[in-house]
């Protein structure tokens, strides 16, 4: 079993029963209380035997990320006294205990009946240290009941190391990476049979950088569905901390009762660190990673590597130039990947939806682009693939004129055009793909002089607000709409059925989505 504990600095006596309370509500099953920001340690023996959970005691010391200037002797009486009155835990780190091990190892061979687990532990804030592994044969020659390693993460492949570590563990371990790359270890802890996850009670109480709260780990990371077979999924990106994906996905997830768990996953930008991580992560039998949603800087690094690895990938991914959906359908020394591109026919399904049409009436569509970044090279390359005739105009023009030169002609006709000019021909769909018009420039328009009728239909891939200023002149002239919302939700369905084989909860993932940008 894998303790989801609470770590909380005790300050006051009701300050701690409050908090002690308020773990056990959310779910914790132990509480770390944490003594060095204490200033009375008079309370400590009343805090202990009411906990109402199982205690470790911690007096962490400055030279070890701490707040504790006391010595070692007084800090291990102090434990003690915490372990005299019911700790279960208490936790010494290894650099205390070998300035002191004749003491310590008297301490452990006694014959005390009284039973105070020791938590040996090392903690590095600057990385990975590196001698890790004389660390761990150094805790090992030690009498200890639990080992506890953690450090922050240089990258997210420090998390590997750790589920190495917990492995091949020669007793219970408590291994965690620091930082947001750490975060996988954090919440896979479960899966690989740590002793400990820790989880803050909230955002405020966060005793270690990546600490996620009780509720987002229980909530959103689904803490308690996690078992050792369950497969995992990750949004590949940088920056991914303010990601949606995880919300929809492990909500769809938890809707189709299918065992996953979905996480954000930071890679540094580069090629090299997309193929890194894909080479560290894939092979891992035990990891079972099954499937990847690829955004920003990596839907062309994600292309390029599969290429490289000779995977299957969707004809169109290919002419677009990107990947955002990964398949990985066997772990270990060859993982067997797939690649599509989920945007473009969130595009295109959109808009045929919409027009109850099928995709290869598109042919019969003059469509009007705004915007030729990624997600406006996304919708020319697909609009033109199915025979559109496309009018895309750029604030750059000199990248909607590349991009005209290159899809012009394959089957659809491409023209670069200037947006006033676009604003001016007879459309039946205009999209706008740039972030002209979200939040916090919410008035702003992409087309201020296009005039909207109700023929027409408005697509706007902004997202955030959901209603954006060209949706509402678009509703206003009557013209049929699509919003951002739809196309991501569209996108993210996909990937589930992709991944899963099973129908994606549509409604479910889009009331998330909804209710995310809410709040
Ligand atoms: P991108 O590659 O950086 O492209 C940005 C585009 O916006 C470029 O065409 C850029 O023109 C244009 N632009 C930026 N600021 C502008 C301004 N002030 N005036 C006129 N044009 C401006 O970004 P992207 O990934 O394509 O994303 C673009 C938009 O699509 C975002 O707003 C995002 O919300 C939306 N999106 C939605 C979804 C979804 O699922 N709904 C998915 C992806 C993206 P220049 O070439 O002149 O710089």
């Amino acid at each position: 079993m894998t303790h989801l504990c609470v770590p909380i600095f005790v300050t006051d006596l009701a300050q701690a029963k409050r908090d002690i309370a308020a773990a056990a509500e959310a779910g914790a099953d132990m509480v770390e209380l944490r003594l060095d920001r204490l200033k009375d340690f008079g309370i400590v023996p009343e805090v202990v035997r009411e906990s109402i959970l199982p205690v470790i005691a911690t007096d962490r010391p400055t030279w070890e990320g701490g707040h504790s200037d006391a010595d070692d002797a007084e800090r291990m009486t102090l434990l003690m006294v915490a372990g005299c009155e019911g700790a279960k835990y208490i936790d010494i780190e290894l650099q205390a205990v070998k300035s002191h091990e004749a003491v310590f190892r008297k301490l452990r061979g006694g014959d005390d009946p009284r039973e105070i687990n020791l938590i040996l532990s090392f903690h590095d804030f600057s990385g990975r240290p590196a001698k890790l592994y004389n660390i761990v044969k150094e805790m090992d020659s030690l009498p200890a009941d639990i080992d506890k390693l953690v450090w922050t993460a240089r990258t997210i492949r420090d998390n590997a190391e750790v589920f190495e570590l917990i492995a091949h563990r020669q007793r219970p371990m408590i291994a965690l990476c620091m930082g947001e790359a750490g975060l996988m270890s954090r919440v896979l802890a479960k899966k690989f049979g740590g002793f400990l996850t820790f989880a803050s009670l909230d955002s405020k109480s966060v005793t270690a950088p990546g600490q996620v709260s009780i509720n987002d780990l229980k909530n959103l990371y689904r803490w308690d569905a996690i078992n050792e077979k369950t497969k995992v999924f990750g949004v590949v990106a940088n920056p991914v901390a303010h990601s949606m994906s995880p919300a929809i996905h492990n909500a769809a997830f938890d809707a189709t009762s299918f065992d996953g768990v979905y996480l954000p996953m930071l890679v540094d930008g580069s090629y090299e660190s997309f193929k890194a991580f894909m080479e560290t992560f894939a092979p891992i039998e035990s990891l079972h990673l099954s499937g990847l949603s690829v955004t920003i800087p990596h839907k062309g690094n994600a292309l390029r590597y599969l290429k490289e690895k000779g995977a299957e990938i969707e004809d169109l991914a290919q002419l677009i130039g990107a990947v955002n959906t990964i398949a990985i359908s066997q772990n270990g020394p060859n993982p067997i990947l797939r690649g599509w591109n989920t945007d473009y026919a969130a595009i295109v399904d959109s808009i045929t939806d919409k027009l109850g049409i099928k995709r290869e009436n598109l042919s019969k569509l003059r469509v009007g682009v705004i915007g030729a970044g990624g997600t406006g090279r996304t919708a020319v390359a697909a609009l033109a693939h199915f025979g559109a005739i496309v009018m895309v105009s750029n604030r750059t023009h000199d990248r909607a004129a590349a991009l005209a030169a290159e899809f012009n002609g394959r089957r659809g006709i491409v023209a670069a055009i200037s947006t006033d000019d676009l604003c001016r021909r007879d459309l039946d769909v205009v999209i706008n793909t740039t972030s002209v018009g979200m939040h916090p420039n919410i008035e702003a328009n992409p087309a201020p002089d296009l005039k909207m009728t109700k023929n027409m239909v408005i697509f706007d891939t902004v997202y955030n607000p959901a209603q954006t200023k060209f949706l509402q002149l678009a509703e206003a002239a009557g013209a049929r709409t699509i919003g951002g919302i739809e196309m991501f939700v569209r996108q993210a369905t996909s990937q589930f059925t992709i991944w899963t084989g099973i129908p994606a909860p549509r409604e479910i993932m889009h009331e998330v989505v909804v209710a995310r940008l809410k709040s």
